[in-house]
């Protein structure tokens, strides 16, 4: 059975790829450092606990289990974080994908997926983003993973490795399963802190400002189901084994969602209210990132088929009333 070396899939994302890969027929083996993912989310294969800037360890599980390809998910992802800690940022997130990608070509392992984000576009008004819009980041979190995008460029060049980027807009929801879902600690996401909120887990929601140019003053994502976005993954990784190239691909829905519209959808899913208030503007939010897909429809066949926001929310929902990971 072919192995993908799936970085970060003790993680949200890098977890449901696992279960996406598994059921595509590849043995998925996570890298992971438990620094933010869970023992318990990697339920779909082998699990060898590493560092990304350790470079034995990862020639060891090169060495050990040959994958075809890498899907690299581990990465440190809180835009407010990176705004106080660009050093943390560009040292994990950069550095450790360096010695990854070393370590890639050395074990002549030439396929490699690659997780980035609407974050490397920054602001650009009044715009649908799409592949071809200016990369400039307001914060270190995206400026780290353009940073990554140029350093694969530069290696495609010299020692042929392939890569599929993907920019992902808002992943949100869940495996309908339950078996794995988005867990971090602590919460920082919108959707999942509004369903702490309903529940009493927090006392209540912040609405991180409220004077955007936007038709309720609140900040507009384009939110795409973890599930879709993972079937995007499954796909680059056979167009990569297919031998078509490297490219790059936004994952949204073209579809923008307000905080307060978000709000709204999780009080008609759950029939519960959302304790919440209003406060200052979180430094490093761009107003809106909305995204068309075309590309990754037209080129991957890529559909979204849960990406509704009624439907991730009841995804999510259900998720968050299993308990999580002990
Ligand atoms: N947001 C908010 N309160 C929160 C968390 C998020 O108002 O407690 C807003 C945030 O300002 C952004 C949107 O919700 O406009 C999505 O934020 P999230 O952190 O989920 O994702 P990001 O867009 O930063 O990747």
């Amino acid at each position: 059975m072919e192995r993908v070396l799936v970085t970060g899939g003790a993680g949200y994302i890098g977890s449901h790829a696992c279960k996406f890969l598994k059921q595509a027929g590849y043995e998925p083996v996570t890298y992971d450092n438990l620094s933010t993912g869970w023992r318990d989310a990697v339920k779909f294969g082998p699990f060898e606990q590493g560092e990304l800037e350790d470079r034995a360890r990862l020639d060891e599980v090169f060495a050990k289990y040959q994958p075809v390809a890498v899907m690299h998910f581990a990465a440190l992802s809180l835009v407010g974080e990176a705004m106080e800690k660009p050093g943390l940022y560009w040292r994990n997130n950069v550095c450790g994908s360096l010695t990854l990608i070393e370590a890639s070509v050395a074990a002549g392992c030439r396929n490699f997926v690659f997780s980035s984000t609407c974050a490397t576009y920054g602001e650009h008004d009044n715009v649908v983003l799409d592949e071809d819009t200016p990369q400039e980041p307001l914060n270190a979190y995206g400026a780290s993973k353009r940073a990554i995008e140029d350093i694969l460029r530069d290696v495609e060049a010299a020692h042929d490795l392939k890569s599929v980027i993907f920019r992902y807009f808002n992943v949100a929801g869940a495996d309908p399963e339950a078996e794995v879902g988005e867990a971090h600690e602590p919460e920082t996401h919108l959707i999942p802190v509004v369903l702490q909120a309903i529940d009493g887990q927090r006392d209540k929601l912040t609405i991180y400002g409220t004077d955007y140019d936007t038709p309720d003053g609140t900040c507009v994502r384009d939110y795409v189901h973890v599930c879709d976005l993972v079937d995007a993954h499954i796909l680059g990784l056979k167009q990569l084994e297919a031998g078509k190239g490297s490219a790059v691909y936004n994952l949204g829905t073209g579809d923008g969602f307000s905080v307060r519209e978000v709000m709204d959808a999780a009080r008609a899913v759950t029939n519960l209210e959302v304790p919440f208030d209003e406060g200052p503007r979180r430094e490093g939010d761009a107003t809106k990132l909305v995204s068309g897909s075309e590309k990754a429809v037209t080129e991957l066949g890529w559909r979204t088929k849960r990406s509704t926001m009624r439907q991730m929310i009841e995804d999510a929902w259900r998720w968050h009333k299993t308990g999580g990971y002990a």
